[in-house]
C-alpha cells in the first residue's frame, strides 16, 4: 500500500531532492537546535581530529525531517573527509557493499539511511567491516565458492534510523555513539525559517515565520516545504510577502491545522473516535479502517500525534486522549475504554 503524499509528511516529497539541499546547513554551527547532540559531536569530532583517527560509529534515530542525514553530511564536512550514502533497503547482497567498502578512503564515512532495513545477510557482512576492518568476500555462488578477506581502511559508518527498537541488538552495539534527535520546538524552527526564507529571497515578518514554525510539526522539512508554499501564495496573493495572515490563509488552504494536523491526522484521530470508541484499538485495525499501511502510521504519523498529547499507545492498543476529543469538538464518552479518561 502506498501512502498518500501529505503536506506536513515528514517524509520527502518526490519534488523535493533540489529544495532540501539548496536550504541544507553547511556548518554544524548553522545547525539550529538539537543542542546536546551538537554538543557530543563537537566533542567527537574535536577527539578525532586531535587522535588523528576516524570517527567512532555512530547512530542517529529519530522521526524523519528532523535532521540526520544533514549531520551526516556535516561530519563528513568537518573532518575533512568523502561521505557515500546508500540505504537499508536498496541493499540487496553483500556484493552491493562491496565496492564501497572497498574504495573508501581512510576516515571515510558510509551513511546507510534506514538502517533498520538492513537484511541480515548484510548486516553480518557488515560485523567485521565494522570492528576489524575487513570484508569476506565470496568469489561465486555455492557452496564450495572460496572466499577471500580483503582488508579496509578504517572507516566510520553513520546510520540512522527512525525505529530504534527494530535494530538488532549486536547491530546496535557495534556504535560508539548513539544520538537521539528530538521534535524541535517553534523558536528553533522559527530560526530555520527565517534562515531559509532569507535564501529563498523572501520577506517574511516575525508574525508569519512563527505562524508556519507553529505548524511544522516540529519537523525542519515541514518547517521548510510549508515556508515554499506559503512563499508560492503570498507571490500570488499578496505582492510576495509572508506576514501572519498571510501565513494563516495559505496554510488554512492546504488543510494545515494550527496545531500543524493534516487531512491524514483528522481521519486517524477521528477514525479512533467515531469507529473505535476512541480505543484502545490495535495498530493494525486502524490501519484497515483508514487504508494506510501500519508502518507508516507508526513511523511517521503517530510520533508527532503522541508528543503533542493527541495518541496515547497503550498495551492494549491506541487510544485518542481528551486533546484529541476536544480538538475536533466531541465528547467524550461516559464510560470511554481508554485509561486517561
Ligand atoms: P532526516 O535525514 O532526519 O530525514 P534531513 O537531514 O534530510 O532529515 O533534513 C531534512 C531537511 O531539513 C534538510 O533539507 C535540512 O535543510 C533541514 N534541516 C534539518 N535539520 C535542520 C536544522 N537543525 N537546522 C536547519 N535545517 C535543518
Amino acid at each position: 500500500m502506498t501512502s498518500r503524499l501529505q503536506i506536513t509528511t515528514p517524509e520527502p516529497l518526490p519534488e523535493e531532492t533540489g529544495a532540501d539541499q539548496a536550504l541544507r546547513p553547511g556548518r554544524l554551527e548553522e545547525f539550529v537546535g538539537q543542542a546536546q547532540v551538537k554538543t557530543s559531536l563537537r566533542i567527537a569530532i574535536d577527539a578525532a581530529k586531535h587522535r588523528k583517527e576516524p570517527l567512532d560509529h555512530l547512530l542517529f534515530f529519530g522521526p524523519p525531517g528532523l535532521g540526520k542525514t544533514t549531520l551526516a553530511m556535516l561530519l563528513a564536512r568537518e573532518m575533512g573527509v568523502t561521505l557515500r550514502t546508500t540505504s537499508g533497503p536498496v541493499l540487496e547482497k553483500p556484493g552491493d557493499l562491496v565496492s564501497m567498502l572497498t574504495t573508501l578512503a581512510p576516515g571515510d564515512i558510509l551513511f546507510i539511511d534506514e538502517i533498520h532495513r538492513l537484511r541480515p545477510v548484510l548486516e553480518e557482512f557488515l560485523y567485521p567491516a565494522m570492528e576489524d576492518y575487513r570484508v569476506d568476500v565470496r568469489l561465486a555462488d555455492g557452496p564450495n565458492a572460496q572466499t577471500i578477506t580483503m582488508p579496509i581502511e578504517r572507516f566510520t559508518l553513520i546510520g540512522a534510523t527512525t525505529r530504534f527498537g527494530l535494530l538488532t541488538p549486536p547491530m546496535r552495539a557495534r556504535f560508539g555513539m548513539v544520538e537521539r534527535l528530538h521534535f524541535y520546538p517553534p523558536e528553533d524552527l522559527e530560526q530555520i525559517i527565517v534562515r531559509s526564507a532569507r535564501l529563498l529571497n523572501v520577506p517574511a515578518d516575525a508574525e508569519g515565520t512563527l505562524e508556519i514554525a507553529r505548524r511544522s510539526r516540529g519537523t525542519p522539512r515541514v518547517a521548510n516545504r510549508l515556508l515554499r508554499r506559503v512563499r508560492d501564495y503570498a507571490q500570488v496573493k499578496a505582492e510576495g510577502r509572508i506576514t501572519g495572515p498571510v501565513a494563516r490563509d495559505a496554510l488554512a488552504r492546504l488543510n494545515v491545522d494550527e496545531f500543524g494536523l493534516d487531512d491524514m491526522d483528522a481521519r486517524l484521530l477521528t477514525t479512533i473516535i467515531e469507529k473505535f470508541g476512541g480505543g484502545p484499538v490495535g495498530l493494525n485495525t486502524v490501519a484497515v479502517a483508514i487504508g494506510e499501511d501500519a508502518a507508516t502510521i507508526e513511523e511517521v504519523y503517530e510520533p508527532y500525534l503522541i508528543q503533542q498529547g493527541f495518541l496515547e499507545r497503550t498495551p492494549r492498543g491506541r487510544v485518542a486522549t481528551p486533546h484529541a476529543y476536544r480538538r475536533f469538538g466531541v465528547t467524550p464518552p461516559a464510560g470511554a475504554q481508554g485509561s486517561i479518561f
